[in-house]
């Protein structure tokens, strides 16, 4: 049973490209409300912790120094089926294989700056929306 929130980033490489507005507008437009949002800037440290699932990986090294680049957005959002209808609104990681009309195949520049982040669970949608905020700077 899929629950209505899931987390996003605006990536370093979209929100350097000035990118971030029409980005939050294409998700608005799909029908998701946001529920709490910053623009910060990870360490490599928080980068790291972010994405530690995939620490074992080739590219973990590169995705944390590129992620702790410049500023990002991070976004909790709301809707029915958030999860899997906003990884169907960014379509696949490489933006080589995203469907047309998808956010990455509009705006990432490569496997690794690919615009946007997305949880891939519920599960992980509340982890990552915790990481990011306290419950004071949500919508509860
Ligand atoms: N990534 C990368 N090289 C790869 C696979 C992934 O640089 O071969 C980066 C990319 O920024 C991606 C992130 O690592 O968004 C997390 O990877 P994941 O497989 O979880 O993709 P996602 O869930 O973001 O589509
Ligand atoms: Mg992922």
């Amino acid at each position: 049973m899929a629950t209505n929130r899931t987390f996003t980033m605006i990536k370093p490489d979209a929100f350097e490209a000035g990118n971030t507005g029409a980005i939050l507008k294409m998700i608005e437009n799909a029908g998701f409300k946001i529920m709490a949002m910053k623009a910060t800037q990870l360490t490599p440290q928080l980068a790291g912790k972010f994405y530690e699932v995939h620490k074992e990986r080739p590219f973990y090294a590169d995705l944390c120094g590129y992620m702790s680049s410049g500023p990002i957005v991070a976004v909790i959002l709301e809707k029915d089926n958030a999860v899997e209808d906003f990884r169907t609104l960014i379509g696949a990681t490489n933006p080589a294989n995203a469907a047309d009309g998808t956010i990455r195949k509009i705006f990432a520049k490569s496997i690794e700056a690919n615009a946007v982040h997305g949880s891939d669970s519920d599960e992980n949608a509340a982890l990552e929306g915790n990481f990011f905020f306290s419950q004071a700077e949500r919508v509860s």
